[in-house]
């Protein structure tokens, strides 16, 4: 409560202070006033009653006869108390003092400093304590020719004397003040109420924290509830800001690409954290800091860019836009730069390694294809020409031949499925629909497929998955895994051998498959590289055994695309094993 009242008791206060200032200003000034007046007043009474004297001194020619005590009768006759009147020859010798007897043995007063006054300037005057009777006077002389004539007053002009005459006028002050000081409670305990809410708001104000209150209705109090408004708005308006710039950021952060927004003149606002990362692997530096972007020479071309365009300006243009590519330890990285109609601009940094790998990849893959496509299609023609070329061809070569052409259109149809298998898993990404993959049932299906070949090369094949093992995927490229690691095992491992399949651990998310055999297993030099496509360990048996050396290539691709992981490694005992894993059903 008295915190409360704290405005108005502050305000009482100040107004006490301010009465008891101008209540001592006007008295002083009163006190002054009065003392001058009386003064003033003191000295034409005293004038007066020289003049008489002088008068009274001439017509009874005291100063032919000396006798100064007639002067006694006409004391007497003046109605003044207290009055004191002295004679002082030119010399300074006393002739006459009322209040004294023997004045003739009183000391000489020339050096009186009313004396020495009236002979400068006709007359003088001085408040002090008389040397002869000791009491406090106000002494008035005047000097006539050869004498000077002295009255002087008992000095009684004293503080309370002027009180008391004071005193009305000190009681009407306070009773000024006293009014004024109610009216100015009333207002003050009106406003009060308006200012108290409007300080308790300006406190939330400052702590952030949103403020609700009926403020009284008086004009403050429409000002302070008209500015609780604006402010409540703003608020409002500042929280949904707040809002839309966490969403914005948060979307900014989960982009793929980093990116930065700059003020014109080149300091960093906002940036996401991809952006670091880009900036650590571009500049190789993994303590760099978003405020060094320019630093980095890579970058050198978006400041010339900005250079060059914060001299022509950007207003009314198309907005200027560049764009360039990095390539840094084997990586490639795009990078953007828009400047907007302020001059403030944004960098976009994307790594684009995986599309230029892709772009490479494809490439690759296209001159290979052309390349594995010529061989087989050129000895078909061979073949051909050979036998369209030689009518009286013996039937037993004739024949020969004819299978030849046959066997390299096997192989022909044998690379146009793999790559069209390939192909589908590219364009099917992610989107392929899964459905429910028994693995016992696909290895079956494998087995049914190569029996011929098994039995012929004298190979065993051992099954160690559960009947339940399900998993969900593609039908067809799960199968094309199994199908084309049994018969890399059938082409490479060799006769007798034994080729084991069996689920060697399992999780939450996935089942951990095991396919091995026992076979000549891959020469170490080569391991890292079998999964690529078109990469043979012998090129020469490969394609003797109608491998066309994406097979492995479609298996990877094949479990990547179930978001599975594959390796390959050789065998302690000999041989080769692959470890991959899928989803569950
Ligand atoms: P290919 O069509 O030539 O079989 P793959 O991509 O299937 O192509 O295999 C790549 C290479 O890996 C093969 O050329 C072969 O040398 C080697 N390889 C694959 N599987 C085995 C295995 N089980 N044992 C030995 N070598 C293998």
């Amino acid at each position: 409560m008295l915190s409360r009242n704290k405005f108005r008791n502050n305000l009482l206060f100040f107004y006490t202070a301010i009465f008891v200032v101008v209540a001592i200003l006007i008295i002083t000034y009163q006190y002054n006033r009065e003392k001058e007046y009386r003064i003033s007043t003191l000295n034409d009474e005293l004038y007066n009653i020289t003049r008489i004297v002088d008068n009274y001194f001439l017509i009874n020619n005291i100063s032919e006869s000396n006798n100064y005590r007639l002067l006694d009768s006409l004391y007497r006759l003046l109605p003044q108390e207290n009055l004191r009147i002295s004679i002082i020859d030119s010399t300074g010798r006393v002739l006459y003092d009322s209040s004294v007897q023997e004045y003739e043995n009183m000391e000489n007063h020339i050096r009186r400093p009313e004396i020495i006054e009236s002979a400068i300037s006709g007359y003088g005057t001085a408040v002090r304590k008389s040397g002869t009777t000791g009491q406090r006077y106000y002494y008035y002389a005047k000097s006539f020719p050869g004498y000077y004539i002295r009255a002087a007053l008992v000095y009684d002009i004293n503080v309370s004397n002027f009180m008391r005459a004071n005193l009305r006028f000190l009681f009407m002050l306070l009773l000024f003040f006293l009014i004024v000081g109610v009216v100015l409670f009333i207002v003050t305990n009106k406003f009060g109420e308006s200012v108290t809410r409007l300080k308790d708001f300006a406190i939330s104000v400052t702590h952030n924290e949103p403020y609700r209150t009926d403020f009284p209705r008086n004009e403050l109090g429409i000002i302070g509830s008209e500015i609780l408004d604006i402010y409540n708005d703003l608020l409002a308006a500042k929280n949904e800001l707040a809002i839309e710039k966490e969403k914005l950021s948060n979307h900014l952060n989960a982009l793929n690409e980093g990116i930065a927004f700059f003020s014109p003149d080149k300091k960093i606002n906002f940036n996401n954290d991809h952006f670091i990362q880009l900036m650590n692997m571009i500049s190789g530096d993994l303590r760099i800091f978003s405020s060094s972007f320019f630093d980095i020479p890579e970058f050198s071309e978006i400041r010339d860019f900005i250079d060059r365009h914060s001299e022509t300006g950007t207003i009314g243009r198309e907005i200027p836009m560049t764009e360039y590519q990095i390539s840094k330890d084997g990586r490639f990285f795009r990078v953007q730069c828009v400047i907007f109609n302020d001059s403030s601009f944004e960098v976009i940094l994307s790594d684009v390694t995986k599309m230029s790998k892709n772009k490479l990849i494809k490439q690759q893959m296209t001159s290979n294809i052309a390349h594995e496509l010529k061989t087989p299609v050129s000895s078909i023609k061979g073949y051909i020409e050979t036998l369209l070329n030689d009518n009286e061809i013996d039937p037993k070569k004739k024949k020969y031949f004819l299978e030849k052409a046959l066997a390299q259109t096997d192989r022909l149809t044998g690379l146009i499925n793999d790559i069209s298998v390939l192909n589908k898993i590219e364009e099917a990404g992610a989107s392929f629909l899964p459905e429910k993959v028994k693995i016992r049932k696909v290895v079956k299906e494998v087995m049914d497929n190569f029996i011929s070949a098994i039995e012929s090369r004298q190979m065993s094949v051992e099954i160690d998955v559960d009947e339940k093992v399900a998993v969900k995927g593609n039908k067809s490229l799960i199968l094309s895994v199994f199908q084309n690691l049994m018969e890399n095992s059938i082409n490479y491992a060799g006769d007798g051998t034994t080729v084991r399949i069996l689920v060697y651990n399992e999780d939450k998310k996935f089942y951990h498959f095991s396919f091995s055999d026992n076979g000549v297993g891959i020469p170490q030099e080569h391991i890292g590289r079998v999964f690529e496509r078109f990469y043979r360990v012998d090129s020469g048996r490969s394609r003797k055994s109608g491998g066309t050396g994406l097979g492995l290539a479609i298996v990877k691709n094949a479990v990547m695309l179930h978001r599975g992981e594959i390796l390959v490694r050789n065998k302690t005992g000999g041989g080769t094993e692959f470890l991959f894993s899928l989803p569950r059903y």
